[in-house]
């Protein structure tokens, strides 16, 4: 599998670039606006048709590039289903993965940072990668203040969902603040500083009230923008 781990320095955002050896076909996870023509370049240099866009959930912190790379590509816009967002072409959820060529993304449901967030996990022979978007971050997590996000259940998706995979199962979250680029399942249940160490869904939930955020910068743009698939006007 082609894998590529690409970064947007103004929201802080990893895009993930996935390709099919055989069929020379990809996926891009995350893309967003800023970065199209980059995006472009890369598919072209590596030699990859894209199939799909996939968003983890409707973000509020930068602009997806979902629309404008299906029209400059002819690309499909994969979302998940729960988000009944009328500009996808294809829905997601935990029984309707995404195949293409040897590639195979299984959603995984993980509300609590937006209600209807999904985690894609990522078998290939040798590895597992879960691309955790907003859920689970590299000793950090989603906010979960907005958009139908609720600490409880942001824990119980954690615990349930991502710390039950096997340890050595490689993280790849949708943002880093800090330069990091990769963690795994065992890292993050034993050091996350707000998950793991058996921290409990109490001290949690009192872990996440008091963060005290900034309302964020784009969100009044980004969200309509990106339940457009990333249309900034209707
Ligand atoms: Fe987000």
């Amino acid at each position: 599998m082609i894998f590529q781990q690409l970064f947007e320095s103004e929201s802080s955002t990893y895009t993930y670039l996935l390709g099919c050896p055989e069929t020379r076909q990809a996926v891009l996870v995350d893309p967003v606006l800023e970065t199209v023509e980059r995006d472009l370049s890369l598919l072209q240099e590596i030699g990859l048709t894209l199939a799909y866009t996939v968003e983890t959930h409707v973000h509020a912190d930068h602009v997806t590039s979902a629309a404008r790379l299906r029209s400059l590509t002819g690309s499909r816009i994969a979302c998940p289903a729960m988000d009944g967002l009328a500009c996808a072409d294809l829905g997601l959820s935990e029984v309707e993965p995404l195949e293409l060529g040897s590639l195979r993304l299984k959603p995984l449901f993980t509300p609590g940072h937006t209600d209807f967030h999904h985690c894609y996990v990522v078998d290939q022979p040798g590895s597992l990668r879960v691309l955790t978007g907003d859920a689970l971050l590299i000793d950090g997590c989603g906010r979960t203040d907005f958009q139908g996000g609720d600490a409880e259940t942001l824990y119980r998706s954690i615990h349930e969902k991502i710390f039950t995979l096997p340890d050595d199962a490689l993280i790849y979250p949708a943002h880093d603040y800090q330069h990091r680029h990769v963690s795994s399942v065992g890292q993050e249940r034993q050091r996350n500083p707000r998950l793991g160490g058996g921290k409990t869904v109490d001290e949690f939930v009192a872990i996440m009230a008091a963060l005290e955020l900034p309302y964020p910068r784009k969100m009044d743009v980004a969200v309509p923008a990106n339940r457009r698939c990333g249309l900034i006007e209707a």
